[in-house]
């Protein structure tokens, strides 16, 4: 399903624009790319972002990732801390592939002589999607998923641990891992979607199935105990001003409230070391188990040729962090330049970290003060929180509004009229349907499994606006995509933008040629994905009329016709754009 483009664009065209532009974003990033590259490399005198082709994120390499995660580690161990527990407990590994900052480890390591962590590949994540029967995990995040475990074990080994990598169900392979290590406590987080929050329940109960004669750790106990502990947020929720059940349905309410009422929490600190393991045999596991290839997955990745990739894991994830806020300085200008598409530093890109809780949200929190101490604060710092607050309300709202989040009518049960015109669906999907800006966009999923937030909310309004189209069809192929994917964040996005979600006034249409003339003046972005644009004259890349394909749907509201070298806008009073 990949889709590779040709790698036959001149050079010319991967540059940043060349001569000063009026627009803030591209003068703005043009400047700080510049600065970035000679920052990191002096003998780079000429400001090319886009004289590659690909781009790692970070990029930096392998030996100075591990440098500053080594060093990040260490700025956060503490020997001071003590565990008072006995026995043995599990740490149940699920989407906080990380070892700062992860409570559920810190509590096992804490409650216990000894600590087994455990992933388990469960084969339901390769299935299918619920409605629509695409892939549930695309190779991009597959082949993420596999790094971060590479990077997880390396992390756990370093502190005196390892990590039992077991194929199957978490139910049935936790309470035999739990009874055959007589372990007291199986450690987790907690989930907030329907599918995650069965498996819990299923390891519960199978836990509560499993007799453990004799469990040292805790004399009262019969059976090893499933401890759910909650660590995915910025707030946690138990300092929430409210009951999630009466989360506000207005963004502004939600953000006001929490940063008046609530407080973040500080990271948990790390013990120098987390071991020992426990003794005894791995031998009815197959010892340590390995990380799966991505052939094991019944998936297939092709070779990176073009746009972000990213690497998985812990480490990376704070190669990032440091690489973005401290290295390049990029904190500094977030707010100004985080709408861009094009390139890895408009926006932090922490989001494939975060979704696999390979970064804590609240080790990013404390980045930022530490930034804003050292270096200084401003609207681009404070913005980065700001964008996290949102972060936290979709899974918090996961939890008030439960699965009405995934159905068509959302939330508030809205009842619309659908489509699922497969011919419309699929140019929209494979990016051909005549308008360069979707296209361009649904290449870079298809061929990274990134999009910008600009990107997302532009294809979304066109898919459910201007073609009808059912938006779970939509949150489907991006569920499949998506290196970042996560429930919550997708489906309440998707929600939003189809007019079906929690808050009515998030309701509002993108007008393609006036994001295209705001965000994309000059079509650099469309000319990187769609190199056939690459001849026009800049300004007509995004409005190419007879020199591209032909548009498949007229839009609702303004046209791409290019009249006298600019495109017509039919003002309207439904044409409201987003803000953020
Ligand atoms: C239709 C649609 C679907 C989306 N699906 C997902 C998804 O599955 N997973 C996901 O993490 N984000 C999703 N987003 C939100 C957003 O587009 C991405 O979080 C963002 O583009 C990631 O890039 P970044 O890390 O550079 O973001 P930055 O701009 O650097 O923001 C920093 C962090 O804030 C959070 N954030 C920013 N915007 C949002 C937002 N609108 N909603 C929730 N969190 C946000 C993310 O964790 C992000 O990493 C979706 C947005 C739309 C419009």
């Amino acid at each position: 399903m990949t889709v590779f483009l040709s790698l036959s664009l001149p050079l010319r065209s991967l540059t940043f624009p060349q001569k000063p532009t009026s627009n803030l974003f591209f003068s703005t990033q043009f400047r700080l790319s510049y600065q970035s590259q000679s920052m990191s490399s002096a003998s780079q005198s000429e400001p090319k972002l886009g004289s590659k082709v690909t781009f790692q994120v970070p990029g930096l390499d392998s030996s100075e990732i591990d440098r500053i995660a080594d060093a990040t580690f260490q700025r956060y161990s503490s020997p001071k801390l003590q565990r008072n527990g006995s026995g043995v407990s599990i740490v149940w590994f699920r989407n906080d592939l990380r070892i700062l900052d992860n409570e559920a480890l810190y509590r096992a390591w804490a409650s216990s002589e000894a600590v087994l962590p455990v992933y388990c590949v469960d084969p339901r994540l390769f299935g299918t999607t619920h409605y629509f029967g695409f892939p549930k995990t695309g190779a991009f995040r597959a082949q993420f998923l596999i790094e971060c475990l590479a990077d997880l074990k390396k992390n756990l080994m370093k502190h005196g641990l390892n990590l039992l990598i077991q194929h199957g169900k978490p139910e049935d392979i936790l309470p035999s891992v739990a009874k055959a290590f007589g372990a007291h406590t199986v450690y987790a987080h907690k989930e907030t979607c329907s599918e995650e929050l069965n498996v819990e329940r299923l390891v519960s109960k199978g836990l509560q199935r499993m007799e453990l004669p004799g469990v040292s750790g805790n004399q009262n106990a019969k059976n090893p105990k499933l401890q759910l502990i909650w660590g995915s947020t910025m707030y946690h929720i138990s300092d929430l001003p409210f009951n999630p059940d009466s989360l506000p349905d207005v963004y502004t309410q939600f953000r006001k409230s929490v940063e008046s009422k609530s407080t973040i929490r500080g990271c948990y600190k790390l013990p120098t070391m987390l071991g020992p393991l426990p003794s005894g045999s791995l031998d009815e596991f197959g010892g340590w188990g390995s990380i799966p290839s991505i052939h094991e997955l019944g998936l297939h990745q092709g070779k990176r040729e073009k746009g972000m990739y990213f690497i998985g894991g812990e480490s990376a994830a704070m190669g990032r962090v440091i690489e973005y806020f401290w290295k390049k300085d990029l904190l500094r200008v977030y707010k100004e330049i985080r709408n861009g598409m094009l390139g890895p530093d408009y926006s932090t890109k922490f989001s494939p970290w975060l979704a696999f809780g390979c970064l804590s949200p609240r080790f990013v929190h404390e980045e930022v003060k530490r930034f804003e101490k050292e270096r200084e604060a401003n609207n681009s710092t404070y913005w980065v929180l700001f964008e996290l607050i949102w972060r936290d309300y979709f899974r918090f709202l996961s939890i008030k509004y439960g699965n009405s989040i995934f159905h068509l009518g959302g939330p508030r049960n809205v009842a619309s009229k659908w489509s699922q015109d497969q011919n419309l669906f699929e140019a929209w999907k494979e990016g051909r349907t005549g308008y360069p800006l979707i296209d361009a966009n649904m290449k870079e999923l298809t061929t990274t499994g990134f999009m910008s937030n600009r990107g997302r909310q532009i294809v979304c309004s066109f898919l459910v606006r201007d073609m009808g189209i059912d938006w779970r069809m939509g949150a489907e192929w991006f569920e499949t995509y998506l290196l970042d994917y996560d429930p919550c964040s997708n489906y309440g996005n998707w929600t939003y933008g189809a007019g079906v979600g929690n808050d009515p006034r998030e309701d509002r249409y993108f007008s393609i040629p006036k994001q295209a003339q705001t965000y994309d003046p000059e079509g650099e972005y469309v000319a990187f994905w769609l190199p056939e644009l690459q001849a026009l004259r800049n300004d007509k890349r995004n409005f190419p009329g007879k020199a591209y394909l032909q548009q498949i749907v007229p839009l609702k509201f303004g046209s791409t016709n290019f009249k006298s070298g600019h495109p017509r806008f039919k003002s309207v009073r439904q044409n409201k754009e987003y803000r953020r």
